[in-house]
């Protein structure tokens, strides 16, 4: 017996793990690669160290003549490396990451040749773009988009190929890209903090956020990957009968990793460490065959980049491992899926971390500012945190009965509820000295340095506060983490900039002390977000009916969760801080909502072919065989063959029925797509994608996989999840 799933798992049960050895001591690879602030001062004249480094710290412009001045040593440094090719690495809104591959190599007269490489190159450049998405910006104002320098992500080398991180913008300005909103909101950020750090600490010259994501994701042996044009097509699975063991033993979560695994994340972690990606942090997750890597936190920005390029890294480690990776939130149906945590902090140019609580009452008056901003502003604009986590793929967790759900709460724990609670209680107006020194002693005092409660343990809560940061744990493990970054700290920026207008307010109109402006703000806001904590249980229907009392969204589909981002109120928000206009939220909330029904057609169209092309033969190829039994023991038996044959007769019409379910079910699909690709309004045939085509999926899927278990294993054609999920 010869199929093509045979052959695959037989050589994916005969592989034997690349051989990674290390060699040299992770501290002396890191960064290797990266023409970091170190390679700088040490190649760089001072000038043109410092122009970088201001521009870095303050934005400034870098000047022509210094910019070439960095644009040859950072040639020089590269081909010390290795490095033949340049290229603008830039995050354009297709999820992915882009670049155009250069040679350093030019011909110059007298067909001689140089390796050139100008201050024009590094800081801008043009690639061709018109096939990057760009909802409509660039046809209506513009031809092309450009890329530009952005220095406060430093070059690295991959390959042979010089990688120059990059904004992408249109020549009207517009972004294009992921990277461009998210430096304005970081900005954005900047600035409404350090006016809030200044009541307690006058020295601070600039608060940076940070983010440290955990990625999840799946391996599969590549070969068998292969073998499912659904995995090749779609990143998922489409159909595919539950194993008869799952993760219902819990026995892969943390546990020992298997060898080849293990070469993986050897070869992996090596790769990082040479481009500076600090990961640190490697297991097992949940799921047979799932799991997880950490870095630790670094500036959100670069931490941004790192994750882009991580992901692409992992594909290619992965293929000299013989492993997909699957980045798709939820690969395998009735397993768990995976998400990217993204936790979150702002922090000072003099080393505080604002959501850290500290060791005095004044201290820890700064920390409760900035936590309970944080609260209000995720309360305000909990439906647009929810739009930032939307994607085709990431509704199969927060639309479905999985951690976290589509609604958006905030859990923080028993020791700040209680904190909380008595803020709540201070005095409108002026305090008392009084209750000013109760305050310190009892309320604020109380903060504990480390938070010992078991904040970490409600893992059904998608935004946490975990002790000195806020964990965002709906972020899809395909996403990129700039999209919830940028809505994240704009929407903290805006809430920061409130807070200062009125605490101010208080200090000015009521002559209030700053403190007692500050106690006064925070207990209004404690009280008017009040509806977003949550610290029960996320799944099922309890929740779902008390936060519909609480009037919170609960947007289960990405058609409706994306509509909040064009609102009026949105669009306001955005334009007050600089981070979109009108014309770019416009824009990418289209390319979001087409991306959308791209995404579902192109599963609608790969399911149809494969219960058609794979499923529907292989059924028929069994049932002539059962066909042929019964035939043989009517021959033997005569009249009496019934008796013999009652399973066979079953099993036949059982198949008959199901063929026939499939086949209506596909035929149906169909209908449903090409009426919905009539229809010109993006929103509604994304809704129409969704709410019309999409549930055909589970009818046809629900007799596949019962197929799968009536027909003789060695025929199946298609790869089963017990091979997939359980080969290591
Ligand atoms: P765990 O949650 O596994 O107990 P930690 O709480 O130390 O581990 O951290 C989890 C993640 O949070 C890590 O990726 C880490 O880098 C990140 N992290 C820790 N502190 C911060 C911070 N101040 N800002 C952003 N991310 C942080
Ligand atoms: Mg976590």
């Amino acid at each position: 017996m010869s199929s093509m799933r045979f052959d695959a798992i037989k050589q994916s049960l005969t592989r034997t793990p690349v051989k990674i050895t290390e060699t040299e001591r992770r501290s002396d690879l890191f960064g290797q690669n990266v023409f970091n602030q170190n390679t700088m001062r040490q190649s760089l004249t001072k000038d043109a160290y410092s122009a970088v480094m201001s521009a870095v710290e303050t934005g400034s412009k870098i000047d022509r003549n210094i910019a070439d001045q960095i644009a040859s040593s950072m040639k020089d440094w590269a081909m010390s490396k290795g490095a033949t090719h340049y290229t603008h690495w830039f995050q354009p809104l297709t999820g992915a990451t882009a670049e155009k591959h250069d040679a350093f190599f030019e011909t110059i007269e007298g067909g001689m040749s140089v390796e050139k490489f100008g201050g024009g190159q590094l800081v801008q450049q043009e690639p061709d773009a018109s096939s990057f998405p760009n909802g409509g910006i660039r046809n209506t104002f513009e031809a092309r988009g450009y890329t530009a320098w952005d220095p406060t992500s430093p070059a690295f080398i991959y390959g042979t190929t010089l990688c120059i991180p990059t904004v992408f913008v249109a020549y009207t300005g517009e972004a294009l890209d992921y990277k461009t909103p998210l430096l304005r909101a970081l900005q954005a950020v900047d600035h409404a903090a350090v006016d809030v750090v200044k009541y307690f600490d006058k020295n601070v010259k600039k608060v940076n956020a940070s983010l440290g994501w955990e990625q999840e994701y799946f391996l599969v042996d590549s070969t068998l990957a292969a073998t499912r044009p659904d995995i090749v097509l779609t990143g998922r699975t489409l159909l595919g009968h539950a194993p008869a063991k799952g993760q219902q033993l819990d026995d892969h979560y943390f546990g020992s990793i298997p060898a080849r695994v293990m070469s993986f994340m050897m070869d992996l972690e090596m790769e990082c460490m040479k481009l500076g990606i600090p990961v640190k942090t490697r297991h097992n997750e949940v799921a047979p065959n799932q799991f997880e890597l950490a870095p630790i936190y670094e500036e959100a920005n670069l931490a941004v980049d790192h994750n882009s390029l991580i992901m692409d890294i992992m594909d290619r480690v992965g293929s000299r491992h013989n492993f997909k990776v699957l980045m798709h939130e939820k690969p395998f149906a009735g397993v768990n899926g995976s998400g990217k945590h993204n936790n979150w902090s702002l922090s000072t140019d003099t080393g505080v971390n604002l959501l850290s609580p500290g060791k005095t009452p004044m201290s820890n008056l700064q920390f409760l500012t900035f936590f309970v901003n944080t609260i209000k502003a995720v309360n305000d604009n909990e439906e647009l945190v929810r739009s930032s986590i939307a994607s085709a793929s990431n509704d199969h967790r927060l639309g479905a009965n999985e951690a976290p759900p589509a609604i958006i709460s905030v859990f923080i724990g028993s020791q700040l509820t209680s904190v909380l609670q008595g803020l709540k209680e201070v005095t409108k107006g002026k305090l008392s000295p009084e209750e000013k020194t109760e305050l310190k002693l009892n309320v604020v005092g109380k903060i504990p340095e480390i938070l010992l409660d078991n904040t970490d343990r409600n893992r059904t809560s998608p935004f946490a506060f975990t002790g000195n940061k806020f964990e965002f744990r709906a972020v899809g493990s395909l996403a990129n983490c700039a999209k919830p970054m940028t809505v994240l700290n704009t929407i903290i920026a805006n809430q920061l900039k409130v807070f200062k207008a009125d605490v101010d307010a208080l200090i000015t109109k009521k002559d209030m002390k700053k403190d007692d402006a500050i106690f006064n703000v925070l207990r209004e806001y404690i009280k008017s977000s009040e509806r977003i904590l949550f610290e029960g249980n996320g799944y099922g229907d309890a929740w779902e009916k008390e936060a519909k009392k609480r009037g919170l969204s609960n947007n289960k589909t990405t058609p409706e969760a994306l509509k909040v981002e064009i609102a009026p109120a949105t669009i306001a928000l955005y334009e007050s801080l600089g981070v979109m206009n009108k014309t770019e939220i416009e824009a990418r909330h289209e390319i979001e909502i087409e991306e959308y029904t791209l995404r579902v057609q192109i599963e609608a169209r790969v399911l149809g072919d494969i219960a058609r092309n794979h499923v529907i033969p292989t059924a028929l190829k069994y049932q002539n065989t059962l066909i042929e039994n019964v035939k043989g023991l009517k021959d033997i038996y005569g009249a009496g063959f019934k008796k013999y044959a009652a399973e066979q007769l079953t099993l036949i019409e059982d198949i008959s029925a199901r063929v026939a379910a499939i086949n209506s079910g596909v035929t149906d699909l169909i209908n449903k797509r090409k009426a919905a690709n009539t229809i010109e309004d993006v929103q509604v045939k994304a809704e129409t994608y969704c709410n019309k085509v999409k549930p055909y999926f589970d009818t046809i899927r629900y007799h596949c996989d019962k197929l799968e278990l009536l027909i003789d294993d060695e025929i199946w054609p298609l790869t089963k999840y017990r091979e997939l999920l359980f080969t290591k």
